[in-house]
């Protein structure tokens, strides 16, 4: 490590508590470490990382917060975030007071790394005089769209956004996406949304943005996103191939692995709609017998709970429950990275998350998009029209519509196409973690940019 960093050689990191945030803050925490940072994760009390074998080198602290089991039920996720960030900010502070009082001369803070939805970070940063670094888990076309979104005149937009003769055409200035592609829903009321937005972009007090994403994927979204920014932009993804570290909060079920290891190579279509997607009862039984007409062999990552009314998947007809004991596999949480590896796996039906779509794109794998909120619908757009690697499902989903995509991956010509163009798309990706890499390259100027403090 350079001499001029050994006494800022800390990184404190924040974290959203929820899979698909815990995960890359926690593989950017890997790579720092790897490069000579000790690194401290300060927590909430919801949804903990453990400090397992993986992260023995890590210092984790956890902050209380006061949020009842009501609010955790109840409240949708931007709700949560928001009440969460004013519920810790004090116990925050009060967290990184006591590290500043405690760190050794060759130990000192060199900066404060926070989930972008982490706001509660930035007063405490600011107070501390410590900088401060968004990182953002989403890809950099999601966040040029809040950008963007937390620009233009709210009461236009408002009008604009509840006009279904606009929804199928282009959003100006976003193109491919259309006004129905936008990041808008899971965040309460639409009037709250421009709000919302300006609040999560404002890189205000920040002294630069870290985006888990690299520029052979979204070139023209991050020079766009550079210009628009006060501060320099770091895509120095994707993370799960630059410093993969296992942080499930969910028990991994292994045994689809052995399944798998029984199937034909490229044979399998592998569903998971991510940590928090719920399912409609109508939808999973289109899927289930578009799954059945396929006649294609299938592993379904069904969490409990995720379709309405029932604890796991005894709503599923009884007769699709014996298709599966032939030609299908249900598990409640998957260890995804090594599935999307496994050689028997031929498509990922996606909920189009942007850790999902990295890790299919990471393997060389073609997907069926079926978006439910927020970025989802943003990734998946681009996964269809701009990497053409995926196939969408938009609108009611009947399982015609199911049965259809599902061969079109598997069987037919055009998914060898996909497939193919996603192998480029995975080498490409592969080189830019490699040294001289624009990623790896982007890192280096990330922690070089430290020595000009
Ligand atoms: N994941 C997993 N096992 C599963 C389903 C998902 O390990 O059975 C992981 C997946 O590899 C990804 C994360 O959970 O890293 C989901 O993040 P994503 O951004 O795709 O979606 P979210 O859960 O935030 O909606």
């Amino acid at each position: 490590m350079d001499e001029k960093l050994v006494k800022k050689r800390r990184i404190v990191l924040v974290p959203v508590p929820a899979q698909g945030h815990v995960t890359p803050i926690m593989q950017l925490g890997k790579a720092l470490h790897s490069k000579g940072f000790s690194i401290t994760v300060i927590q909430t009390q919801y949804n903990r990382v453990s400090s397992s074998k993986d992260f023995s080198d890590f210092n984790f602290l956890t902050i209380p917060g006061s949020l009842t089991d009501s609010d955790l039920k109840n409240l949708g996720p931007v709700q949560f975030l928001m009440k969460l960030n004013q519920a810790c900010e004090a116990s925050f502070k009060q967290c990184l007071g006591q590290i500043l009082k405690e760190q050794g001369d060759d130990d000192e803070i060199a900066c404060v790394i926070y989930d972008e939805y982490m706001s509660l970070s930035k007063a405490a940063a600011k107070e501390f005089q410590l900088p401060s670094v968004v990182f953002s888990t989403t890809s950099a076309t999601a966040f040029l769209c809040r950008s963007v979104i937390a620009k233009v005149n709210a009461d236009k937009f408002l009008i604009d956004m509840k006009d279904h003769e606009l929804q199928d055409k282009l959003f100006p200035g976003l193109h491919p996406l259309r006004y129905k592609d936008l990041p808008t829903s899971a965040f309460g009321p639409l009037e709250s949304i421009p709000r919302v937005y300006s609040e999560t972009v404002n890189t205000g007090t920040a002294s630069a943005v870290i985006i888990n994403t690299a520029n052979c994927l979204e070139s023209s979204s991050l020079a766009r996103l550079q210009r628009e920014l006060q501060v320099p932009v770091y895509p120095i993804g994707p993370l799960h191939i630059a410093a993969s570290a296992p942080s499930s909060l969910l028990e991994e079920d292994r045994s689809c692995i052995e399944w798998l290891n029984m199937q034909k190579p490229r044979s399998v279509i592998y569903i998971s709609l991510g940590s928090l997607a719920l399912m409609e009862s109508k939808d999973t039984l289109e899927m289930a017998w578009g799954l059945s007409n396929s006649n294609q062999s299938f592993l379904w990552v069904i969490r409990p709970g995720s379709i309405p009314a029932s604890e796991w998947t005894e709503s599923l007809p009884e007769e699709f429950t014996k298709l599966v004991s032939e030609r299908g596999y249900i598990v409640k949480w998957a260890p995804q990275m090594e599935v999307l590896k496994h050689p028997a796996v031929g498509g990922f039906w996606s909920h189009c998350g942007w850790n999902s779509t990295l890790e299919s794109i990471g393997e060389g794998v073609p997907m069926i998009c079926r978006p439910f909120t927020g970025d989802q619908k943003v990734n998946a757009r681009y996964l269809e029209n701009v990497w053409r690697i995926g196939v969408q499902l938009e609108g009611e989903l009947e399982k015609e519509d199911v049965e259809r995509a599902v061969k079109r991956l598997l069987v037919d010509e055009e998914g060898a196409y996909m497939r193919k163009r996603a192998i480029e798309l995975k080498e490409k990706l592969e080189s830019s973690v490699r040294s001289g890499g624009s990623s790896c390259s982007s890192l280096d100027d990330f922690i070089n940019s430290f020595k000009d403090e």
